[in-house]
């Protein structure tokens, strides 16, 4: 059934069709084509558009105008203003705008060519620093402030990812040899190793991760002559720890892979990491998660002092100069032995 309105030619109520039409529309004089939805009257032919057909055909000109012109869309607006979590008003004041500017634009409205360079800008945290030091009277102290810790964090949060992809790469540059175990360092491996780590043996201190990571490394090298993740590890105070792991951790947690919880003790605080995302162990072969498992579940339930005092026992700590890297021939001497365990468990 056709649907019926009013037609301002016949000057009464009309059973009526709505159509597309190709128009040009002018915006900010560049003319625009746009599919028109327009109606047109059954019984006069009249053509015309209702008024919600006159916001549609214009919001599509103006969509149209901004990929034309390479304008920032209404979403993108909104996607800025959310990064640094002002409201409309806020916002607009501390660009010096008019108070709705913002919640025009983001309702549709065309926004101006300067503005839209502003808000290009705003997309580098770098240029809203800027901005914020010129322009830090426009907002109360409260704002201001909460906006400086915003800037902040993106910032940080940018150079973290900057940084982690760059030590990856670098990592993974280095040639398989003796310091990671003949194999390229695969930040997926690393990454999803530690989650299983986390996933199988619960909440855990960086130190004790370090180490489970060494013995799985080394351990599965004396075994095939290979390591699981590539890594280098170097030897530190607390025992051997994989090189830039506090990078490669960082970039977990910026990723959403892990998140940390503060522990106090009588004289000193601690950071337990746990997973919050599941392992992908599709990335270990059947005898490299056969491996893993094995040496996960020997390890389970000793304190980091106890994990570091073992390693600390190794002739790989032991004859690697401080902050040296531990070469994986000394994998062959390992001490431990998650199998013999289970043996003389069983024997006793
Ligand atoms: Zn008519």
């Amino acid at each position: 059934m056709d649907e019926k309105r009013f037609c301002p030619n016949c000057d009464k109520t009309q059973p009526v069709k709505c159509e597309q039409r190709e128009e040009t529309l002018t915006v900010r004089d560049t003319p625009i084509k746009v599919a028109s939805l327009v109606t047109v009257c059954s019984a006069c032919s009249e053509v015309f558009a209702t008024e919600a057909q006159e916001d549609e055909n214009v919001r599509k000109a103006y969509d149209e105008y901004r990929r034309l012109k390479g304008l920032l869309s209404p979403s993108d607006l909104k996607e800025i203003r959310g990064m640094y979590g002002l409201s409309q008003t806020a916002f607009s004041r501390w660009l010096s705008w008019g108070d709705i500017t913002i919640h025009r634009y983001e309702a549709g409205s065309l926004q101006d060519a300067a503005h839209n360079e502003t808000l290009m800008l705003l997309k580098d945290p770098r240029n809203a620093e800027k901005i914020l030091e010129k322009h830090r009277n426009n907002l109360d102290q409260a704002t201001a402030d909460r906006l400086e810790r915003t800037i902040a964090a993106l910032l940080n949060a940018g150079v973290a990812k900057l940084v982690e992809s760059d030590i990856a790469t670098s990592l993974g540059m280095a040639a398989p040899s003796e310091l990671n175990g003949y194999r390229r360092f695969d930040i997926d491996r690393f990454e999803n190793l530690v989650l299983h780590i986390l996933n199988t043996v619960g909440p855990t201190f960086k130190t004790a991760i370090n180490k489970y990571l060494w013995y799985i490394d080394f351990g599965y090298f004396r075994e095939q002559t290979c390591s699981i993740t590539g890594s280098q590890y170097l030897r530190f105070a607390h025992g051997p720890i994989p090189k830039s792991y506090d990078y490669l951790f960082a970039g977990m947690f910026e990723k959403g892979m892990m998140e940390t919880e503060e522990v106090m003790f009588k004289d000193h605080s601690g950071e337990r990491y746990s997973a919050t995302v599941p392992a992908n162990t599709d990335l270990f072969q059947g005898n490299e998660l056969k491996a893993i498992n094995a040496w996960t579940s020997y390890l389970k339930g000793r304190s980091s002092r106890r994990l570091s005092g073992m390693a600390h026992e190794e002739k790989a700590y032991m004859l690697t100069k401080d902050r040296e890297p531990i070469s994986y021939r000394f994998a062959a001497e390992l001490k431990v032995r998650p199998a013999a365990r289970k043996k003389s468990a069983a024997a006793a």
